[in-house]
C-alpha cells in the first residue's frame, strides 16, 4: 500500500498488514499444553520503561539489532510476514507450472497459467534480447494521435496496467445508492509519489526533481526517443501542471467533497473534457458519472488544449515506458531501480527476481494464486478462531456505544443499526474470480500483463447495471493486511494476516486481543471514523449523527490531530494529523474496544501471569509488538506525504496515553513520558 497510485478501488480506508508462513497443524490429542504468552521477548528492551515508551520497550532490542534488508525500504512485522508469504507463493507457483489441468488440456488450467506467467517474468534471456521492442505496438497507438480529441479517446481506450493515465477510471458502488454501481473518474497521471514532489520548495525535493529529470532522459534514450533532454524537461513541466491541480491527500480523503455525480453532458460542460467520447472508448455506456475532483478535471481539460499535442504524445509514451520498465530488458529494469528504488525509497539493491515475479503474478492473477494459497496455508480452525474473536469484539463495540457519554440516544440507535448491519469476511472469498478467458503466453510478458489488466477492466465494466456483488474481495487472501469498505459496510481479513505476531491460535489470548484484536477493532472503527461516519449501515453517504453529536465528535478528532501533528519522525518533518486522522481514530477506538472484549472474554476469572507479565500488561505488549518496524528516511519522507497511517512508533505510543487501562496495567504516573492528565485523554468509542 505504500507508494501506490490512485487506486481503482478508491473510497475505502485500508489498514496496514502482516503475513507469514503455514498455519500450525491441528494439535495431537492429549492434555492441552500450557499456553505461551505470544510475546516476542528477545526483541524487547528492558532498559526502557513501557510507561515512557511502549514502542521501544517491546521492540528496542530488535530495532538495535536489525538492519532493513538492502532490497527493502521498510522492515517489520508486516513485511516479515509478507516476505514469508512470498516464499510460500513461490513454492505454489513452481508446482503450478507442471499442472496439466482437469481435462488434461494444460492450456485450460488456471494453475498452469500462473506458472507460465511466472516463467515469462523469469525468462531474462528473452527479455534482454527483446530490449525495447515490446513497447513498439503501444507507441504506434500514440503515434496515430492527431488532435486533443484523439488524446481523450486514447485515455479511455488504453487501460494499460500500472497507472499510466491522468484519468483514473473505476467502477464502484454509488455512495448515495449503494445498491448500484457507478463509473467514477479520479485524478492520476503523476510519476513521482505526490504533488509535493513537484511543487515543494524544500531543497531535498528540488534535488529529487533534478534526479527525476535525468532519469527521464536516460529512459527516453533507452527507448530510442529523440531529444531526450528537451523531452524530459517538457514532460516534467506537464506533470508539474497536473500536480498543481491535484487535490492534496488530505482533501482527497473527504468523502462528501469527492462525491460529485453528474450527467455525462454536465461533466463535459463543467470540465471541458468530452466524457461521452472518453467513456465510449473505455467501453462504458452510462448516463452519469462521479467526478471525484472536479477542479482537477477542469484544469486537465484546459491542459489538453493548451499543451502542445506533441508534448502530450511524449508524455504518453513516457507513461508507457515507466509502467512497462519492470517487465522489459535489464537496462530498463536497472535504470528504473536506480531512481525509483534508490532515490525515492532508499533501497540499495533490487529485490530478487523471483520476488518480483511473484509480485507480477499477484498483480495479474492474484486471486487465482490466492485459491492455491488458502488450500495449503489456511485451516478451517484458524477461520473459526478468528470468527469468534471478531464476534466478541463486535459485542464489546455494541456495549461501548451504550455507554458513550457524548452521544445522544437517537445517534446511538443509528450507530447500533450500522454495527448490526456490518458484514464480516474472513480468510478468502466464497466465490473465486474466473481466469478461463485469460491468455498467457510464456514468451510475452508485457502482453500477459496487458491482457490481465484488460480482463480486470472488463470485469469492472461488467458490473455496471447489475446487482452489487457482495462476495467480491478487494484484497487477495495472501495479502498481509485488512480493510473496511464503507459502501459495503464490511470488514475483511485476508488469511495471511491471521498469523503470528498478529494472531497465534496456540497462545494465550491477552496478546492476541492486543494484536489481531486491535486490528479487528481498527477495521470496525473505520465505519465510525471522521469519513466512515458519513456512511450509514447500508453504505450510503447520509449523515446519521445529530449535529450536536457530530460537533462533539469533531472536537475529539481535532485534539487527536493536534496530538499526532506534534510528532516529528525526521528533523524538519511532522506527522500530518489531518491525513492520518481516520487511521489514528481507528487505532485508538480499535484498541479501546478490543480491551473491553478481552476483559469480557475472561468472564471474571483472573488471567495467569506469563513470562512475568499480567494479562492486562500482555494485552498492551501484544499491541506494541505488531508495530515493530524500521523505515528508511527516503521512504519515510514519502510516507509522511502519502500514507494515511502514522509511522509504527506513533501508532503504538500515540494510542496508549489515551487508554485508561494502560495506566492501570503499568501504574503509569505523572512524570512518565506517556502520561496524560485524565482531562486531556481523548476517549472516542
Ligand atoms: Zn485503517
Amino acid at each position: 500500500m505504500r507508494g501506490q497510485r490512485t487506486g481503482r478501488l478508491a473510497g475505502f480506508a485500508v489498514l496496514v498488514a502482516v503475513a507469514a508462513s503455514a498455519c500450525a497443524a491441528p494439535a495431537p490429542p492429549g492434555p492441552p499444553p500450557a499456553p505461551t504468552s505470544g510475546l516476542n521477548l528477545p526483541g524487547f528492551d528492558r532498559s526502557v520503561r513501557p510507561q515512557d515508551d511502549l514502542f521501544r520497550f517491546t521492540n528496542g532490542t530488535w530495532l538495535r539489532d536489525t538492519q532493513v534488508p538492502p532490497d527493502l525500504s521498510e522492515y517489520g512485522s508486516f513485511s516479515m510476514l509478507s516476505q514469508r508469504a512470498q516464499a510460500d507463493q513461490r513454492t505454489l507457483i513452481e508446482q503450478a507450472s507442471n499442472d496439466t489441468g482437469e481435462t488434461g488440456d494444460a492450456a485450460e488450467s488456471t494453475p498452469r497459467k500462473i506458472g507460465d506467467l511466472y516463467a515469462s517474468f523469469m525468462d531474462t534471456a528473452r527479455l534482454d534480447q527483446l530490449g525495447a521492442a515490446p513497447l513498439r505496438p503501444y507507441f504506434a497507438a500514440v503515434d496515430r494521435l492527431s488532435s486533443p480529441a484523439d488524446v481523450v479517446r486514447y485515455l479511455g481506450d488504453i487501460q494499460h496496467f500500472d497507472g499510466s493515465n491522468p484519468i483514473g477510471l473505476s467502477v464502484s458502488q454509488d455512495s448515495k445508492d449503494a445498491t448500484r454501481y457507478v463509473t467514477e473518474v479520479s485524478q492520476s497521471g503523476l510519476t513521482l509519489p505526490d504533488r509535493d514532489y513537484y511543487l515543494s520548495v524544500d531543497p531535498k525535493m528540488a534535488t529529487i526533481r533534478d534526479q527525476y529529470r535525468a532519469y527521464l532522459a536516460k529512459m527516453l534514450t533507452l527507448a530510442a526517443q529523440p531529444d531526450p533532454g528537451g523531452t524530459a524537461a517538457r514532460i516534467l513541466d506537464l506533470e508539474t501542471e497536473l500536480a498543481r491541480s491535484h487535490w492534496t491527500n488530505v482533501r482527497k480523503r473527504d468523502a462528501v467533497a469527492s462525491y460529485n455525480k453528474m450527467s455525462v453532458a454536465d461533466a463535459s460542460k463543467g470540465t471541458g473534457i468530452d466524457w461521452a467520447s472518453y467513456l465510449a472508448a473505455a467501453g462504458v455506456n452510462q448516463p452519469d458519472l462521479v467526478v471525484s475532483q472536479p477542479s482537477y478535471f477542469t484544469a486537465l481539460g484546459k491542459l489538453l488544449t493548451t499543451t502542445q499535442l506533441d508534448t502530450w504524445k511524449q508524455y504518453l509514451r513516457w507513461q508507457l515506458i515507466s509502467a512497462d520498465a519492470p517487465y522489459l530488458s535489464s537496462d530498463f529494469v536497472d535504470t528504473r531501480f536506480d531512481f525509483v528504488g534508490k532515490v525515492l525509497s532508499g533501497r540499495q539493491q533490487n529485490r530478487e527476481r523471483w520476488r518480483r515475479a511473484v509480485t507480477a503474478v499477484n498483480t495479474s492473477m492474484g486471486e487465482a494464486l490466492g485459491q492455491l494459497y488458502v488450500g495449503k496455508f489456511f485451516t478451517p480452525q484458524a477461520k473459526q478462531r478468528a470468527d469468534e474473536l471478531v464476534h466478541n469484539i463486535l459485542n464489546a463495540y455494541r456495549n461501548s456505544i451504550d455507554q458513550l457519554d457524548w452521544m445522544s440516544p437517537p445517534t446511538k440507535a443509528a450507530a447500533r443499526d450500522k454495527l448490526a448491519k456490518l458484514d464480516v469476511k474472513i480468510g478468502y472469498p466464497n466465490r473465486w474470480k474466473d481466469f478461463s478467458s485469460l491468455t498467457i503466453d510464456r514468451g510475452d510478458l508485457i502482453g500477459n500483463m496487458d491482457r490481465a489488466a484488460r480482463l480486470e477492466h472488463q470485469r469492472a465494466l461488467d458490473k455496471l447495471g447489475k446487482p452489487v456483488d457482495r462476495d467480491e474481495w478487494h484484497m487477495t487472501p495472501q495479502t498481509v493486511n485488512a480493510y473496511y469498505n464503507p459502501s459495503m459496510n464490511e470488514i475483511v481479513f485476508p488469511a495471511a494476516i491471521l498469523q503470528p505476531p498478529f494472531f497465534d491460535a496456540a497462545a494465550d489470548m491477552a496478546a492476541n486481543y492486543g494484536a489481531i484484536g486491535g486490528v479487528i477493532g481498527h477495521e470496525i472503527s473505520h465505519g465510525f471514523d471522521d469519513q466512515g461516519r458519513h456512511y450509514d449501515g447500508d453504505g450510503n453517504l447520509r449523515d446519521w449523527m445529530a449535529p450536536a453529536d457530530a460537533a462533539a465528535f469533531t472536537a475529539k478528532t481535532r485534539a487527536l490531530a493536534a496530538q499526532y501533528g506534534a510528532y516529528s519522525p525526521l528533523p524538519g518533518t511532522h506527522v500530518n494529523g489531518e491525513l492520518t486522522m481516520g487511521e489514528n481514530i481507528a487505532d485508538l477506538s480499535g484498541l479501546t474496544v478490543s480491551h473491553r472484549a478481552y476483559q469480557a472474554s475472561l468472564g471474571g476469572t483472573p488471567a495467569p501471569v506469563l513470562d512475568g507479565f499480567t494479562g492486562e500488561q500482555r494485552f498492551f505488549l501484544g499491541f506494541g509488538q505488531i508495530w515493530r518496524t524500521k523505515e528508511r528516511d527516503e521512504s519515510l519522507r514519502s510516507s509522511l506525504l502519502t500514507d494515511p497511517h502514522s509511522p509504527g512508533e506513533f501508532r503504538a505510543n500515540g494510542v496508549v496515553p489515551n487508554v485508561d487501562a494502560f495506566y492501570q496495567a503499568f501504574n503509569v504516573q505523572p512524570g512518565d513520558k506517556l502520561y496524560k492528565a485524565p482531562k486531556d485523554r481523548i476517549h472516542i468509542w
